[in-house]
């Protein structure tokens, strides 16, 4: 994180808003000094006030970590549309970007059908050397694991595999204003945006 590159775009963000430092404050149960010294990139937000303070700035975490507002352009591809289907035969991680017939191992697959992250399954997104480094704790056992974790842009999809008993961490390319996706062995498939 820059603190002075995160510190004007919330402020910027903030003003755009209309909001006092008061009032932000208020809605993250912060005190207004806090907001002040982090528009002052005296300090930086705590990591666990980061989704409520995007959310209230109508930004992407990755643009307040990073300081920098993506754009997206309009024309925005169909990656967006992007459906996994995973082989429960031999574990095949397949994605398609419309409509289309699957099948593996002599099955036909139904699209999984992506629900919000839950408790159990969320990833902690870090900045880290120009890519993002994702953590999280559920288990990795053969019986119940995550086996893929996938961000999607506008334009590419990036799929990472990952097998039982590997540690609870990867790293991701940085993709502004991505979908995160999350694959678990035994409950489905999860969803967020960055
Ligand atoms: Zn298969
Ligand atoms: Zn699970």
């Amino acid at each position: 994180m820059d603190a002075n590159k995160t510190g004007a775009l919330i402020r910027r963000l903030r003003m755009e808003k209309g909001m006092t430092q008061r009032q932000l404050a208020q809605e993250l149960l912060v005190s207004e000094q806090a907001v002040s010294k982090w528009e002052r990139a005296l300090g930086c937000p705590d990591t666990s006030l980061l989704r409520a303070l995007a959310d209230l700035l109508d930004a992407d975490v990755c643009s307040i970590l990073s300081g920098e507002m993506h754009v997206s352009r309009k024309d925005g591809g169909n990656m967006r549309r992007i459906r996994f289907y995973v082989c429960p035969v031999c574990g095949n991680v397949i994605t398609a970007a419309g409509d289309a017939r699957i099948s593996c191992c002599g099955r036909a697959l139904e699209a999984m059908k992506p629900a919000p992250c839950d408790d159990a399954h969320q990833l902690r997104l870090t900045p880290m050397d120009g890519e993002i480094h994702a953590a999280f704790d559920h288990s990795m056992d053969k019986t119940h694991f995550i086996s893929f974790i996938a961000c999607v842009g506008y334009d590419r999809v990036l799929l990472v595999r990952l097998y039982p008993e590997q540690g609870g961490e990867t790293r991701l390319p940085y993709l502004p204003r991505c979908t995160y996706y999350i694959g678990c062995s035994r409950d489905g498939l999860f969803t967020f945006r960055s």
